[in-house]
């Protein structure tokens, strides 16, 4: 048994006098000390803006920004680091290229998501397709929380010039075939946007193979810090693709009658950039490079296939979603009681879920639900978290 929890400081917290056990990481992980060591180093030694490097502590800034890019490179894959884009986060990072492709829709083209979006996969590209013209078709899920496959065939056509999903969905852990996906919207010519957010711990990553246009991730989700993203994107694609936003640093030539731009990813990086949430990004990768962990993820899969063996145990315990291939998140529901009150009992007693639609009312309403109690775990989650987790709920059905 691998135990990292040494390393995540919040995580030796008492709440309610016990230990606390944090099952919210879907929503955002904690971070070990070799990240908020790095993040406060970086202020105490290495502040400066970058790129514009007339002194020391610019160059060493400098560095320090470009190294993240080049460890984020090597951690998902991609063969030239101009792929790597710092952006604020997913959400950020699929905004930026649905509005680049603007100019590239035209009324009646087709826009293809799935029913397991998040409203950061869904929004933007309702907001593109109002202002192009264009038709949003969503790709349906059946009652197990798997898309299903034949909708998205069907669905799938010469019309449809982009298709994007997520490769883990937060609401249901359901893990898309991604591979599958893409090859089929590549073969009908889509461009292919792939939201990351809740892959980049649990799944080995490797873009190049996987042959999207994008892959969107949020450095918080994979024990870095909030405010820091990437977009990856094939370099021929980034070539084309416009720039997100105007200012410093993504320009060649200003004057006042017009601009020419940097060549990517400087051309999409407007402004001064998170800089201590991309030294703080690096250390999670450095981090996570030496951990073993095709170990942690099958590990973090028996917890789960445990917790989930003892929940259906509970009398009025009720399983939302039975995806064929799970990641590290349970959603669920117990008869009788409103999501939201259940969070209270199980934090009541010092286990902290997240409640409620999780960025998915379409997906809840589909699913005939409100929301629901989502337990999600990481790499740093122990048998005795499942134990405090299945106590808790049983604990709390005797309140109902
Ligand atoms: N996509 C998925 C699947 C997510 O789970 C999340 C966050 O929970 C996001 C997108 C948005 O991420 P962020 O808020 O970090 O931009």
């Amino acid at each position: 048994m691998f135990d990292i929890q040494a390393d995540f400081p919040i995580l030796q917290r008492q709440h309610q006098g016990e230990p606390l056990v944090y099952l919210d990481s879907a929503a955002t992980t904690q971070k070990p000390d070799a990240v908020i060591n790095a993040v406060s180093d970086y202020y105490r030694r290495s502040n400066a803006n970058v790129h514009r490097a007339a002194h020391k502590l610019a160059e060493e800034a400098t560095t320090l920004l470009e190294d993240a890019r080049t460890l984020v490179q090597g951690y998902i894959g991609a063969s030239d680091r101009r792929e790597v884009i710092f952006t604020r986060g997913t959400t950020e990072s699929i905004n930026l290229v649905a509005q680049g492709l603007q100019a590239y829709l035209k009324a009646d083209d087709e826009i293809l998501i799935t029913a397991l979006e998040h409203h950061s996969n869904i929004v933007p590209w309702q907001m593109l397709a109002q202002r192009t013209g264009a038709h949003l078709k969503v790709v349906s899920v059946d009652s197990n929380g798997d898309l299903d496959l034949s909708d998205f065939q069907e669905k799938l056509s010469s019309r449809t010039k982009v298709f994007t999903c997520n490769h883990i969905s937060n609401a249901l852990g359901t893990i898309n075939p991604v591979a599958e996906l893409v090859r089929a919207a590549r073969e009908v010519g889509a461009i292919t946007l792939i939201d990351g957010a809740q892959a980049v711990l649990h799944e080995p990553l490797d873009v190049t193979a996987l042959d999207c246009d994008f892959y969107a991730f949020s450095g918080h989700k994979m024990y870095a810090p909030t405010g820091i993203g990437i977009l990856y994107g094939k370099l021929a694609r980034l070539e084309t693709l416009p720039p997100y936003q105007g200012g410093g640093e993504m320009i060649e030539h200003v004057t006042f009658e017009t601009s020419t731009y940097q060549q990517p990813p400087y051309k999409f990086e407007a402004g001064t950039p998170n800089i201590a949430g991309a030294v703080g990004l690096g250390a999670a990768i450095r981090y996570l490079n030496e951990l073993p962990l095709a170990e942690l993820v099958a590990q973090e899969q028996n917890l789960i296939d445990s917790a989930l063996r003892q929940l259906k145990q509970i009398p009025g315990f009720r399983l939302v979603g039975e995806p064929s291939k799970r990641s590290a998140v349970i959603s669920f529901i117990l008869e009788g009681a409103h999501p939201n009150d259940i969070g209270t009992l199980l934090d009541q007693q010092g286990v902290a879920v997240r409640t409620g639609h999780h960025c998915a009312m379409p997906l809840m309403a589909h699913l005939g639900l409100p929301g629901t109690v989502r337990a999600s775990f990481s790499l740093y989650n122990t048998a005795y978290d499942v134990e405090r987790l299945v106590k808790a709920v049983d604990k709390a059905t005797t309140f109902i």
